[in-house]
Order: C-alpha cells, then structure tokens, then sequence
C-alpha cells in the first residue's frame, strides 16, 4: 500500500474544518502515514477506562485523543488567524520550508 501523503508535520497549528470538531485548534502530536491519520492535541478526545498498573495503582478514566483523518485539518497560520493554504520555498542553502501563500509567513 503506497503510503498517504499528509500535508501537516508534528508541531504544526491546524484547524479542524469538518465533522463536530469543527473550528476547533490544535497542535499535531503525531502524524500517522499508513492510515493517513493524524493525533492533534485536545481534537476527538475519547475517554478510555484504564486498568490499575504501577504508575496508577487506581486506573480509572484517562482522556486520549483519538486519530483523525489528516483531510479534516488546514494548517493554521498564528499570523493570519485563519486557515491558509502553503507554497514552497527554497532557501539560499537549500534547505525547503513552507510559506504562508496570505502572508509570507514560514513554518
Ligand atoms: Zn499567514
């Protein structure tokens, strides 16, 4: 299975623009390719019962973001304030990185 190609990076700032998250911002903390999913921080939360162990010797409920699909999130630009589509740029040594097409901002 070829691999999915996913638009944001960890760290990345996105907003979710569809199904009941939307509108909602978030931080990417893990980028998944094989299923084309991403985790993004305080996005699809899911409240799983945990089993007592030794880090937790009560279990009980821990929150846990659950993965979505990466085409339900933009890249968020901080300085536009708003969801914004990137171009690529190539630097002077190199190095490739990804520009705000609204503002010129990079990321
Ligand atoms: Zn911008």
């Amino acid at each position: 299975m070829a691999l999915n190609k996913i638009h944001v990076k960890k760290d990345d700032t996105v907003m979710v623009i569809s199904g009941k998250d939307a509108g909602k911002i978030g931080e990417v903390i893990e980028v998944i390719p094989k299923a084309g999913k991403i985790l993004v921080r305080g996005i699809s939360e899911v409240t799983k019962h945990q089993k007592p162990n030794k880090q937790n010797m009560q279990g009980g409920i821990v929150k846990k973001e659950a993965a979505i699909f990466s085409s339900k999130v933009m890249l968020y630009c901080k300085k536009c304030k708003s969801v914004t589509r990137i171009s690529h740029k190539i630097l002077d040594d190199g190095s490739k990185v990804r520009v705000c097409k609204k503002c010129g901002e990079t990321f």
